[in-house]
């Protein structure tokens, strides 16, 4: 079936979903956005305040900085895949609870089977703890690809190829000039792992 379709079928078990209390909270689910084809699908954290108020990931200020970082490498948004390890907003922004993010993640791994990004990018600690859970702290692996075998998703996997990359969240770089500088520095490594995944 098309691509289109399956993630259309999935954005509708996601707007039912009741499999933690976080739909209580929210006014619009955020199941993810982008191009069925694409070969780097990005993951956050979880919706914001904007982000539910529309129903699509990152359109606030860290989505700003994310289309600025996408950019700097020559892609477009409609060109990757955005999405949110809960696909629905914690209330006031808090973080996601393990428990949010165990009953989330039947619907990643489901986006990540109908895409089959050749590129994973874990963005934030919240991200690739779930992906990546025994790598370490992101302060040392972000700007570093792992292998398929490394992730927890390697349980349901999508392609032989798949690789996995770790970066800081854009929201802690909107304060923090150090931060920016090292999100634009490891987002160069994106294409250099695409390209090595041929
Ligand atoms: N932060 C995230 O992790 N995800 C979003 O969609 C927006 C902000």
């Amino acid at each position: 079936m098309d691509k289109k379709i399956n993630l259309f079928h999935l954005y509708d078990e996601v707007k039912a979903c009741r499999k933690c209390p976080l739909y209580k909270f929210a006014k619009n689910p955020v199941p993810g956005a982008g191009s069925g084809e694409a070969k780097v699908m990005f993951v956050g954290e979880g919706p914001g305040e904007k982000e539910d108020n529309q129903g699509l990931p990152f359109v606030g200020a860290a989505g700003g900085l994310l289309d600025e970082l996408l950019a700097s490498i020559g892609l477009k948004r409609k060109e990757v895949y955005i999405a949110n390890v809960v696909k629905h907003r914690p209330p006031g922004n808090r973080d996601p609870r393990p428990e949010e993010i165990e009953a989330c993640w039947p619907y990643l791994t489901e986006q990540i089977k109908i895409i089959r990004p050749k590129l994973i990018v874990c963005l934030g600690r919240h991200s690739l703890a779930r992906f990546l859970p025994n790598v370490g702290p992101i302060s040392q692996v972000h700007g570093r690809a792992f292998k398929r075998r490394d992730s927890a998703s390697a349980q349901s996997p999508s392609r032989d190829d798949q690789a996995y990359m770790a970066l800081y969240h854009p929201a802690v770089a909107l304060y923090n000039g150090s931060y920016r500088t090292t999100l634009f520095e490891d987002f160069k490594k994106i294409p250099i792992a695409l390209k090595k995944i041929g």
